[in-house]
Protein backbone atom coordinates (compact mmCIF):
# COMPACT_ATOMS: atom_id res chain seq x y z
CA UNK A 1 0.00 0.00 0.00
CA UNK A 2 1.36 3.62 -0.77
CA UNK A 3 3.09 5.29 2.48
CA UNK A 4 0.66 8.42 1.02
CA UNK A 5 0.17 11.81 0.82
CA UNK A 6 2.46 14.61 1.43
CA UNK A 7 0.33 16.95 1.67
CA UNK A 8 -0.62 18.75 5.62
CA UNK A 9 -3.83 20.65 5.90
CA UNK A 10 -4.55 22.42 9.16
CA UNK A 11 -1.50 21.32 11.08
CA UNK A 12 -1.86 17.56 9.76
CA UNK A 13 1.18 16.01 8.63
CA UNK A 14 0.50 12.77 6.40
CA UNK A 15 3.96 11.78 5.08
CA UNK A 16 5.13 9.14 7.14
CA UNK A 17 8.23 6.92 6.65
CA UNK A 18 6.69 3.57 8.14
CA UNK A 19 6.14 1.04 5.93
CA UNK A 20 2.58 0.33 6.34
CA UNK A 21 1.88 -3.82 6.11
CA UNK A 22 -1.12 -5.23 4.02
CA UNK A 23 -0.74 -8.56 4.93
CA UNK A 24 -3.25 -9.61 8.25
CA UNK A 25 -2.02 -8.68 11.63
CA UNK A 26 -2.57 -12.10 12.53
CA UNK A 27 0.58 -13.14 10.62
CA UNK A 28 2.89 -11.59 13.01
CA UNK A 29 0.93 -11.29 15.75
CA UNK A 30 -1.56 -12.93 18.39
CA UNK A 31 -3.82 -10.97 20.01
CA UNK A 32 -4.32 -12.02 23.78
CA UNK A 33 -6.11 -11.10 26.79
CA UNK A 34 -8.73 -8.56 27.11
CA UNK A 35 -8.93 -4.82 25.78
CA UNK A 36 -6.21 -2.86 27.10
CA UNK A 37 -8.77 0.55 26.77
CA UNK A 38 -10.78 2.10 24.37
CA UNK A 39 -11.21 5.61 23.26
CA UNK A 40 -13.29 8.15 20.91
CA UNK A 41 -11.85 6.33 18.14
CA UNK A 42 -10.32 3.30 19.22
CA UNK A 43 -10.07 -0.16 20.90
CA UNK A 44 -6.44 -1.01 21.82
CA UNK A 45 -5.51 -4.74 22.77
CA UNK A 46 -2.83 -6.56 23.92
CA UNK A 47 -1.11 -8.53 21.23
CA UNK A 48 2.37 -11.11 21.28
CA UNK A 49 4.83 -10.68 18.31
CA UNK A 50 4.87 -14.54 16.80
CA UNK A 51 8.64 -14.15 16.16
CA UNK A 52 9.79 -12.31 19.58
CA UNK A 53 7.29 -13.21 21.94
CA UNK A 54 7.57 -9.60 23.11
CA UNK A 55 3.96 -7.83 24.30
CA UNK A 56 2.64 -4.88 22.03
CA UNK A 57 -0.53 -2.89 22.06
CA UNK A 58 -2.66 -3.25 18.91
CA UNK A 59 -4.59 0.07 18.39
CA UNK A 60 -7.57 -0.52 15.80
CA UNK A 61 -8.55 2.68 14.27
CA UNK A 62 -11.33 2.89 11.73
CA UNK A 63 -10.58 4.73 8.51
CA UNK A 64 -13.91 6.15 8.15
CA UNK A 65 -16.02 7.78 10.91
CA UNK A 66 -19.51 8.96 10.51
CA UNK A 67 -19.32 8.33 6.76
CA UNK A 68 -16.27 10.88 6.51
CA UNK A 69 -12.53 9.46 5.22
CA UNK A 70 -10.08 10.09 8.21
CA UNK A 71 -7.47 8.38 6.58
CA UNK A 72 -5.45 11.50 6.91
CA UNK A 73 -6.03 11.80 10.33
CA UNK A 74 -4.23 8.61 11.48
CA UNK A 75 -1.32 9.61 8.97
CA UNK A 76 -0.96 12.79 10.89
CA UNK A 77 -0.79 10.33 14.44
CA UNK A 78 1.46 8.24 12.57
CA UNK A 79 3.87 11.03 11.62
CA UNK A 80 3.82 12.36 15.13
CA UNK A 81 4.85 8.94 16.42
CA UNK A 82 7.30 9.09 14.10
CA UNK A 83 8.66 12.26 14.80
CA UNK A 84 8.87 11.66 18.85
CA UNK A 85 10.41 8.02 18.34
CA UNK A 86 13.67 9.94 20.33
CA UNK A 87 11.73 10.76 23.45
CA UNK A 88 11.43 7.80 25.81
CA UNK A 89 8.11 9.37 27.26
CA UNK A 90 6.39 9.30 23.99
CA UNK A 91 4.97 6.03 23.46
CA UNK A 92 7.63 3.92 20.72
CA UNK A 93 5.62 2.78 17.32
CA UNK A 94 7.05 -0.43 16.58
CA UNK A 95 4.24 -1.47 13.28
CA UNK A 96 1.62 -0.56 11.21
CA UNK A 97 -0.75 -2.76 9.23
CA UNK A 98 -3.83 -1.45 7.25
CA UNK A 99 -6.65 -3.56 6.11
CA UNK A 100 -9.82 -2.46 4.15
CA UNK A 101 -12.02 -0.76 7.33
CA UNK A 102 -8.89 0.04 9.66
CA UNK A 103 -5.38 0.96 10.35
CA UNK A 104 -3.88 -0.76 13.20
CA UNK A 105 -0.72 0.79 15.13
CA UNK A 106 1.54 -1.68 16.93
CA UNK A 107 2.59 0.06 19.49
CA UNK A 108 4.73 -0.64 22.96
CA UNK A 109 2.69 -1.56 25.26
CA UNK A 110 2.27 0.00 28.79
CA UNK A 111 1.54 -2.23 30.74
CA UNK A 112 0.80 -0.63 33.76
CA UNK A 113 -2.54 1.35 32.34
CA UNK A 114 -3.48 4.49 32.32
CA UNK A 115 -2.42 7.25 35.47
CA UNK A 116 -6.46 8.10 35.72
CA UNK A 117 -6.54 4.76 37.78
CA UNK A 118 -4.09 5.92 40.60
CA UNK A 119 -5.95 9.44 40.15
CA UNK A 120 -8.82 8.28 41.68
CA UNK A 121 -7.31 5.17 43.57
CA UNK A 122 -7.67 4.62 47.42
CA UNK A 123 -5.27 6.42 49.84
CA UNK A 124 -2.42 3.58 50.04
CA UNK A 125 -2.51 3.65 46.22
CA UNK A 126 -2.29 7.09 45.31
CA UNK A 127 0.54 9.00 44.32
CA UNK A 128 2.82 10.90 46.82
CA UNK A 129 3.65 13.97 46.10
CA UNK A 130 7.30 13.05 45.38
CA UNK A 131 5.68 10.18 42.62
CA UNK A 132 3.75 13.31 41.27
CA UNK A 133 7.08 14.81 40.78
CA UNK A 134 8.96 12.21 39.11
CA UNK A 135 6.10 11.31 36.29
CA UNK A 136 5.11 15.23 35.94
CA UNK A 137 8.93 15.68 34.59
CA UNK A 138 8.76 12.51 32.41
CA UNK A 139 5.42 14.24 31.06
CA UNK A 140 6.80 17.73 30.66
CA UNK A 141 10.11 16.10 29.05
CA UNK A 142 7.48 14.41 26.30
CA UNK A 143 6.00 17.16 26.11
CA UNK A 144 8.81 19.61 25.78
CA UNK A 145 10.14 17.43 22.98
CA UNK A 146 6.55 18.19 21.22
CA UNK A 147 6.66 21.40 21.33
CA UNK A 148 10.46 21.49 20.31
CA UNK A 149 9.57 20.32 17.50
CA UNK A 150 6.22 22.14 16.75
CA UNK A 151 3.64 20.24 17.62
CA UNK A 152 1.04 20.01 20.04
CA UNK A 153 -0.80 17.00 21.40
CA UNK A 154 -3.85 18.97 22.21
CA UNK A 155 -5.36 15.97 24.34
CA UNK A 156 -3.61 15.74 27.78
CA UNK A 157 -5.31 13.93 30.02
CA UNK A 158 -4.78 11.16 32.56
CA UNK A 159 -6.46 8.83 29.72
CA UNK A 160 -3.96 9.35 27.38
CA UNK A 161 -0.99 9.43 29.89
CA UNK A 162 -0.15 5.74 30.87
CA UNK A 163 2.64 3.83 32.88
CA UNK A 164 5.00 1.20 31.85
CA UNK A 165 4.11 -0.31 35.21
CA UNK A 166 1.66 0.24 38.00
CA UNK A 167 3.21 -1.65 41.11
CA UNK A 168 5.96 -0.45 41.31
CA UNK A 169 5.28 2.62 39.69
CA UNK A 170 6.99 2.84 36.32
CA UNK A 171 7.54 5.50 33.52
CA UNK A 172 5.34 7.68 31.91
CA UNK A 173 3.96 6.76 28.17
CA UNK A 174 2.43 9.81 26.07
CA UNK A 175 -0.55 8.38 23.92
CA UNK A 176 -3.02 9.60 21.67
CA UNK A 177 -1.87 11.72 18.74
CA UNK A 178 -4.54 11.57 17.46
CA UNK A 179 -5.59 15.34 17.99
CA UNK A 180 -2.31 16.39 17.43
CA UNK A 181 -0.83 19.36 14.97
CA UNK A 182 2.23 20.80 13.71
CA UNK A 183 2.04 24.53 14.67
CA UNK A 184 3.34 25.79 11.59
CA UNK A 185 0.19 24.58 9.06
CA UNK A 186 -2.77 25.14 11.91
CA UNK A 187 -4.84 27.34 10.25
CA UNK A 188 -7.66 27.56 12.41
CA UNK A 189 -8.83 26.04 15.60
CA UNK A 190 -12.32 25.24 14.40
CA UNK A 191 -11.87 21.55 13.96
CA UNK A 192 -10.12 20.98 17.18
CA UNK A 193 -11.66 20.49 20.68
CA UNK A 194 -10.10 18.48 23.36
CA UNK A 195 -12.37 16.89 26.66
CA UNK A 196 -14.18 19.26 28.23
CA UNK A 197 -12.29 19.20 31.94
CA UNK A 198 -8.52 19.90 30.37
CA UNK A 199 -9.30 22.28 27.69
CA UNK A 200 -8.03 25.48 27.71
CA UNK A 201 -9.68 28.87 27.93
CA UNK A 202 -8.72 30.17 24.21
CA UNK A 203 -9.73 26.93 22.76
CA UNK A 204 -13.47 27.69 24.61
CA UNK A 205 -13.03 31.79 23.77
CA UNK A 206 -12.07 30.56 19.66
CA UNK A 207 -8.77 32.25 19.99
CA UNK A 208 -5.59 30.82 18.89
CA UNK A 209 -3.95 27.45 20.01
CA UNK A 210 -0.23 27.37 20.93
CA UNK A 211 2.13 24.98 22.36
CA UNK A 212 0.16 26.86 25.58
CA UNK A 213 -2.66 25.69 25.04
CA UNK A 214 -1.11 21.91 26.34
CA UNK A 215 0.82 23.63 29.40
CA UNK A 216 -3.16 24.17 30.22
CA UNK A 217 -3.60 20.93 30.22
CA UNK A 218 -0.65 19.61 32.01
CA UNK A 219 -1.72 22.55 34.72
CA UNK A 220 -4.89 20.49 35.10
CA UNK A 221 -2.94 17.03 35.05
CA UNK A 222 -1.07 17.83 38.01
CA UNK A 223 -4.24 19.03 40.19
CA UNK A 224 -6.21 16.04 39.66
CA UNK A 225 -2.59 13.76 40.17
CA UNK A 226 -2.09 15.78 43.40
CA UNK A 227 -5.35 15.98 44.48
CA UNK A 228 -7.50 13.14 42.98
CA UNK A 229 -10.36 16.37 42.24
CA UNK A 230 -10.55 17.50 38.80
CA UNK A 231 -9.89 21.67 39.51
CA UNK A 232 -12.84 22.85 36.47
CA UNK A 233 -15.60 20.11 36.65
CA UNK A 234 -19.07 21.92 37.31
CA UNK A 235 -22.64 19.59 37.53
CA UNK A 236 -23.20 20.99 34.08
CA UNK A 237 -20.90 20.77 31.02
CA UNK A 238 -21.79 24.77 30.81
CA UNK A 239 -20.32 25.56 34.45
CA UNK A 240 -17.70 23.00 33.36
CA UNK A 241 -17.34 25.71 30.60
CA UNK A 242 -17.89 28.72 32.76
CA UNK A 243 -15.42 27.85 35.63
CA UNK A 244 -12.37 27.35 33.18
CA UNK A 245 -13.34 30.63 31.58
CA UNK A 246 -13.01 32.33 34.80
CA UNK A 247 -10.37 30.27 36.02
CA UNK A 248 -12.12 29.56 38.96
CA UNK A 249 -9.56 27.20 40.92
CA UNK A 250 -10.16 25.93 44.08
CA UNK A 251 -6.68 25.89 46.12
CA UNK A 252 -8.03 25.58 49.55
CA UNK A 253 -5.95 24.15 52.10
CA UNK A 254 -8.73 21.31 52.52
CA UNK A 255 -8.24 20.20 49.31
CA UNK A 256 -4.24 20.53 49.07
CA UNK A 257 -3.81 18.96 52.99
CA UNK A 258 -0.18 17.43 52.86
CA UNK A 259 0.74 18.83 49.59
CA UNK A 260 3.91 21.26 49.44
CA UNK A 261 3.47 25.23 48.81
CA UNK A 262 5.60 24.96 46.06
CA UNK A 263 3.09 22.32 44.26
CA UNK A 264 0.84 24.54 44.53
CA UNK A 265 2.63 27.43 43.50
CA UNK A 266 4.10 25.27 40.05
CA UNK A 267 0.40 24.88 39.22
CA UNK A 268 -0.63 28.33 39.54
CA UNK A 269 2.07 29.33 36.89
CA UNK A 270 0.13 26.73 33.92
CA UNK A 271 -3.58 27.81 35.42
CA UNK A 272 -3.11 31.09 33.78
CA UNK A 273 -5.84 32.92 31.20
CA UNK A 274 -3.23 34.49 29.20
CA UNK A 275 -1.67 31.38 26.85
CA UNK A 276 1.28 33.68 26.98
CA UNK A 277 1.49 34.15 30.55
CA UNK A 278 1.45 30.42 30.89
CA UNK A 279 4.91 28.34 32.04
CA UNK A 280 6.31 26.76 29.14
CA UNK A 281 7.43 23.16 29.52
CA UNK A 282 11.41 24.00 29.55
CA UNK A 283 10.44 26.92 32.14
CA UNK A 284 8.46 24.35 34.36
CA UNK A 285 11.60 21.68 34.04
CA UNK A 286 13.41 24.66 35.55
CA UNK A 287 10.74 24.91 38.27
CA UNK A 288 11.58 24.87 42.17
CA UNK A 289 9.04 22.16 42.63
CA UNK A 290 10.37 19.61 40.39
CA UNK A 291 14.16 20.45 41.78
CA UNK A 292 13.34 20.60 45.27
CA UNK A 293 13.85 17.89 47.63
CA UNK A 294 10.14 15.50 47.78
CA UNK A 295 8.06 14.98 50.15
CA UNK A 296 7.57 11.00 50.09
CA UNK A 297 4.65 10.79 52.71
CA UNK A 298 1.22 9.56 51.02
CA UNK A 299 -1.35 12.22 50.24
CA UNK A 300 -3.81 12.71 52.59
CA UNK A 301 -7.14 12.67 50.44
CA UNK A 302 -10.59 10.92 50.80
CA UNK A 303 -10.50 8.53 47.40
CA UNK A 304 -12.44 5.62 47.50
CA UNK A 305 -12.10 3.05 44.83
CA UNK A 306 -15.69 1.48 44.90
CA UNK A 307 -16.93 4.12 42.42
CA UNK A 308 -14.81 3.42 39.65
CA UNK A 309 -16.80 2.82 36.46
CA UNK A 310 -14.09 -0.24 34.99
CA UNK A 311 -12.82 0.69 31.44
CA UNK A 312 -15.50 -0.65 29.11
CA UNK A 313 -13.57 -4.56 28.40
CA UNK A 314 -14.27 -7.58 26.18
CA UNK A 315 -12.54 -10.85 25.81
CA UNK A 316 -12.92 -11.13 22.10
CA UNK A 317 -9.68 -11.81 20.53
CA UNK A 318 -11.79 -11.03 17.31
CA UNK A 319 -11.18 -7.05 15.49
CA UNK A 320 -13.61 -5.04 16.71
CA UNK A 321 -16.90 -4.51 14.78
CA UNK A 322 -17.05 -0.84 15.57
CA UNK A 323 -14.36 0.72 17.90
CA UNK A 324 -16.40 3.12 19.38
CA UNK A 325 -18.62 2.57 21.61
CA UNK A 326 -20.48 6.64 21.68
CA UNK A 327 -23.86 6.80 20.03
CA UNK A 328 -22.25 10.29 18.36
CA UNK A 329 -18.97 11.63 17.63
CA UNK A 330 -19.12 14.67 19.09
CA UNK A 331 -19.46 12.99 22.33
CA UNK A 332 -16.01 13.17 24.22
CA UNK A 333 -15.16 11.49 26.97
CA UNK A 334 -14.25 12.69 30.09
CA UNK A 335 -13.65 11.74 33.92
CA UNK A 336 -15.69 12.61 36.57
CA UNK A 337 -15.31 13.58 40.33
CA UNK A 338 -18.01 14.49 42.90
CA UNK A 339 -15.36 16.16 45.79
CA UNK A 340 -18.99 17.63 47.09
CA UNK A 341 -19.73 14.13 48.53
CA UNK A 342 -16.64 13.64 50.19
CA UNK A 343 -15.53 10.90 47.28
CA UNK A 344 -14.91 10.44 43.98
CA UNK A 345 -16.56 8.82 41.03
CA UNK A 346 -14.74 8.31 37.37
CA UNK A 347 -16.42 7.65 34.46
CA UNK A 348 -16.74 8.43 31.03
CA UNK A 349 -18.85 10.96 30.79
CA UNK A 350 -20.85 12.05 27.40
CA UNK A 351 -20.06 15.83 26.36
CA UNK A 352 -22.30 17.05 23.92
CA UNK A 353 -21.82 20.38 22.04
CA UNK A 354 -25.00 19.88 20.23
CA UNK A 355 -27.14 21.55 23.19
CA UNK A 356 -27.99 24.45 23.15
CA UNK A 357 -25.48 26.52 25.19
CA UNK A 358 -25.52 28.88 28.21
CA UNK A 359 -21.74 29.35 28.17
CA UNK A 360 -21.59 31.78 25.06
CA UNK A 361 -19.38 29.32 23.34
CA UNK A 362 -19.85 29.98 19.43
CA UNK A 363 -22.86 28.09 17.96
CA UNK A 364 -20.36 26.90 14.86
CA UNK A 365 -18.76 24.58 16.90
CA UNK A 366 -21.25 22.53 17.38
CA UNK A 367 -20.19 20.97 14.15
CA UNK A 368 -16.35 21.55 14.97
CA UNK A 369 -15.32 18.61 16.09
CA UNK A 370 -12.86 16.42 14.29
CA UNK A 371 -14.47 13.39 12.32
P1 LIG B 1 -8.42 7.21 21.44
O1 LIG B 1 -7.81 8.05 20.38
O2 LIG B 1 -9.59 6.45 20.92
O3 LIG B 1 -8.70 7.94 22.72
P2 LIG B 1 -6.10 6.02 22.72
O4 LIG B 1 -4.82 6.01 21.95
O5 LIG B 1 -6.21 7.05 23.80
O6 LIG B 1 -7.33 6.10 21.73
O7 LIG B 1 -6.31 4.58 23.34
C1 LIG B 1 -7.47 4.28 24.12
C2 LIG B 1 -7.05 3.68 25.45
O8 LIG B 1 -6.32 2.46 25.19
C3 LIG B 1 -6.09 4.54 26.28
O9 LIG B 1 -6.80 5.47 27.07
C4 LIG B 1 -5.39 3.47 27.12
O10 LIG B 1 -6.22 3.06 28.20
C5 LIG B 1 -5.27 2.29 26.15
N1 LIG B 1 -3.97 2.32 25.44
C6 LIG B 1 -3.66 3.08 24.37
N2 LIG B 1 -2.39 2.88 23.97
C7 LIG B 1 -1.88 1.95 24.80
C8 LIG B 1 -0.58 1.33 24.93
N3 LIG B 1 0.40 1.62 24.10
N4 LIG B 1 -0.40 0.44 25.93
C9 LIG B 1 -1.42 0.14 26.79
N5 LIG B 1 -2.66 0.70 26.73
C10 LIG B 1 -2.89 1.59 25.75
MG1 LIG C 1 -7.43 8.65 24.18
Amino acid sequence: MPNSAAMSRNGLVTEIRTRIRSDPLSSSYDLVGKELGRGKFAVVKKCIEKTTGKQYAAKFLRKRRKGADCRSDILNEIAVLELAAANPHVVALHEVFETSLEIILVLECAAGGEIFNQCVADHDEAFTEKDVMRLVKQILSGVAFLHQNNVVHLDLKPQNVLLTSARPLGDIRIVDFGLSRHMDNITEVREILGTPEYVAPEILNYEPISTATDMWSIGVLTYVMLTGESPFLGDEKQETFLNISQVNVDYSPETFEGISSPAIDFIKTLLVKNPRKRATAEECLNNVWLNSHPHSHPLLLPRSPSNLDEPETSQSESEPESPVPSPELDLIESYLTCPGQGELKAGRDAFSFSEPPLFPTRPEIQQELIC
